[in-house]
């Protein structure tokens, strides 16, 4: 019998954390699966939003036998910090990574341990990201400017999610979750909605179930912390939308809306605003693009939706609601260049873009 050939290619797929504890107490649950990964842990964080949990959970671990050592980033994801740790872990026998806080400390956990190869145990402190689900860490300038993701050879070996540290968290890191989550729609239906994969196919519908999803339930959510709609949507964003990237794979991209948000972090006055602020910018102005670009009425539809969705959100919808009110057009020109380039991932988008027709979709993302 002759299999019909449509993809000749082998592909595969890292699909999924090898466990995954959710809910109240999944970090006391969770013990001896940290501990068969590794009896020298180190801990990594930042901030002092989270120094507290951390210091917390080392000694929680160390009560159960295990020798922990707690080291400190300073930056986002970027090589000047983790240079130096990954050099320490020879002298000091540390032999597994425990990452907690948001998506860059997660990110630079998960890359330490892949380039040690050691196991890797990821605890988010919010929702804001899928960062603790995936098998990619995004890499930084020392300055926070984005320079290129990375894929690891694994997701990580333990997730844990658990509902206590989520609810912490800022509401605006939530709402900035619900949005990353959603541009999984809006980015991987242009990128593969036409696919015939079975796995693409299936990751796909999930994103239109996942952005209808947060469309009902988001604002619940922000407002009812603890709710069933806020489990919901908190798993939707730190779970859910890395499932859908596993499933789909490297051929479900992103397109638009994180190149943008690539080339905005490229101006240091966008440090302040969250990951998925500027992916939500980035979403609005993708589908500028797709409408007066690529002549798609219903994207302009989608857009004035979504606009309206990120206002009870207090999700930004412009520049000057990103904090870029002041910002030059010299400046913008530096977002368009690097959300431009030719290995960008902007040029998934099924039509041709300019620079001239990006630097317009910055400017006018919510008129109508
Ligand atoms: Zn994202």
């Amino acid at each position: 019998m002759q299999i019909k050939m449509i993809d000749s290619c082998v592909h595969i797929h890292n699909i999924a954390p090898t466990y995954v504890f959710r809910g109240i107490n999944a970090w006391e649950k969770s013990f001896n699966a940290i501990a068969k990964l590794g009896n020298k842990p180190l801990i990594l964080g930042r901030g002092k939003e989270t120094i507290g949990l951390r210091e917390q959970l080392s000694r929680n671990l160390q009560e159960k036998g295990l020798q922990t050592y707690l080291a400190t980033l300073h930056f986002d994801c970027c090589e000047e910090d983790l240079q130096p740790i990954a050099n320490s872990f020879l002298e000091n026998g540390w032999n597994s990574v425990i990452a907690i806080g948001g998506g860059k400390v997660l990110d630079a956990g998960k890359l330490l341990a892949h380039r040690l190869r050691l196991p890797c145990v990821m605890i988010p402190s919010s929702a804001a990201t899928c960062a603790g689900w995936t098998a990619l860490s995004n890499l930084y300038s020392l300055s926070g400017a984005f320079k290129r993701d990375i894929v690891l050879d694994n997701c990580p070996d333990l997730l844990i999610f658990d509902y206590r540290f989520i609810i912490e968290a800022p509401s605006q890191t939530l709402s900035s979750g619900i949005a990353d989550a959603m541009a999984k729609w809006y980015e991987a239906s242009v990128s593969a909605g036409d696919s015939r994969d079975a796995l693409i196919q299936q990751a796909v519908l999930q994103a239109k179930s996942l952005r209808d999803q947060l469309f009902l339930e988001g604002i619940e959510a922000i407002n009812r912390p603890g709710s069933a709609a806020w489990i919901r949507v908190v798993e939707s964003c730190g779970l859910v939308a890395g499932l859908i990237g596993g499933l789909g794979g490297a051929r479900c991209r992103t397109v638009a809306a994180h190149a943008i948000h690539n080339g905005l972090t490229q101006l240091e006055v966008t440090r302040n605003t969250l990951h998925g602020e500027k992916v939500a910018f980035g979403i609005l102005a993708q589908l500028w693009l797709e409408e007066k670009i690529g002549l798609n009425p219903l994207a302009g539809n989608a857009r004035r939706d979504l606009i309206s969705f990120f206002h009870h959100l207090k999700i930004p919808v412009n520049l000057d609601e990103l904090g870029l009110g002041k910002v030059t057009i010299t400046e913008l020109r530096q977002v368009c260049c690097f959300a431009i380039q030719p290995n960008s991932d902007l040029h998934y988008l099924p039509f041709t873009v300019t620079e001239d027709d990006l630097l317009m979709s910055l400017t006018f993302t919510d008129y109508c």
